[in-house]
């Protein structure tokens, strides 16, 4: 038996795409979860349904490689970008991903307020230093969808760090603030837990996210930006599929 290929994505705008393309399509549920079961050109592929946020990506994520075994992870769907050249329709794929909401706050009186650009981002690891920490992404994942920039052709793309958290920032500075001090290209709301569960599974994983939002350019969201990261990672997958032997080593 094959290991299948993983794909996670949050909201229906983010599967949906994927979903039609899958020859022999089953219908299952982990736990509350949709989870699409099928093939592309013969080979198994899962599609599950996170929903948003990082307790419910942590648990499909893990539910999933329990019961799948994948030999692989691609966790896609839509981010708010983070800086002045990063527009709507262009892709990041996440060599790494970054915790934007695991921090340390300094302590203030009453009445002193608070203010998130003095927040610490540590790891709050047990018994350890607190440092911070991001959670990498398979290096061959990220070049082998890399490599195929050119077949895109709705936005640029870019590699770099995902921001994740369950937090939807609309404020510049502090947008500012995780763009220049951390290097974070964009945030979403799942990567942190898809990357971390497939790590601790020694799973190979990788984060593609297309920009529906960008606080700092004011481009509003707009849903149907997800139907251009599926039909890229449609493409990516089929090219997987051809070299998954790679993967298999
Ligand atoms: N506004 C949407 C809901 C999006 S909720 C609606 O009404 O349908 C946030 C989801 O979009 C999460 O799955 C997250 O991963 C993604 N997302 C896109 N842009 C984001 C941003 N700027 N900040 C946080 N999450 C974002």
């Amino acid at each position: 038996m094959k290991r299948p290929i993983l794909i996670i994505g949050a909201m229906d705008v983010e599967i949906n795409f994927l979903i039609d393309r899958l020859e022999n399509l089953e219908t299952n549920n982990l736990n509350i979860y949709n989870v699409y079961k099928g093939e592309i050109d013969g080979y198994p592929i899962i599609i599950s349904q996170s929903e948003v946020g990082v307790i419910n990506s942590s648990v499909i994520t893990a539910l999933s490689i329990e019961k799948y075994n994948p030999l692989l992870i691609i966790n896609q769907g839509t981010a708010g970008g983070y800086t002045r050249n990063i527009h709507k329709g262009d892709i990041v794929i996440g060599s790494e991903c970054f915790n934007i909401m695991s921090a340390k706050t300094p302590n203030k009186g009453e009445n002193e307020g608070s203010n998130s650009l003095e927040w610490q981002y540590v790891s709050f690891t047990n018994g350890g230093i607190d440092k911070k920490r991001t959670i990498k992404a398979d290096k061959r994942l990220v070049n082998f969808i890399y490599k195929r920039k050119n077949i895109y052709l709705n936005g640029n793309i870019y590699i770099g760090v995902i921001g994740s958290g369950d937090i939807w920032n609309g404020e510049k500075d502090k947008i500012e603030y995780l763009n220049k001090k951390h290097d974070v290209l964009c945030e979403e709301m799942e990567g942190i837990s898809v990357y971390t569960v497939s790590n601790n599974y020694n799973i190979p994983v990788v984060g593609v996210r297309v920009i529906s939002n960008n606080t700092i350019l004011e481009e509003e969201y707009d849903e149907l930006s997800a139907l251009k990261c599926q039909k890229f990672t449609y493409e990516v997958i089929k090219d997987l599929i051809k070299e998954i032997n790679i993967f298999e080593k």
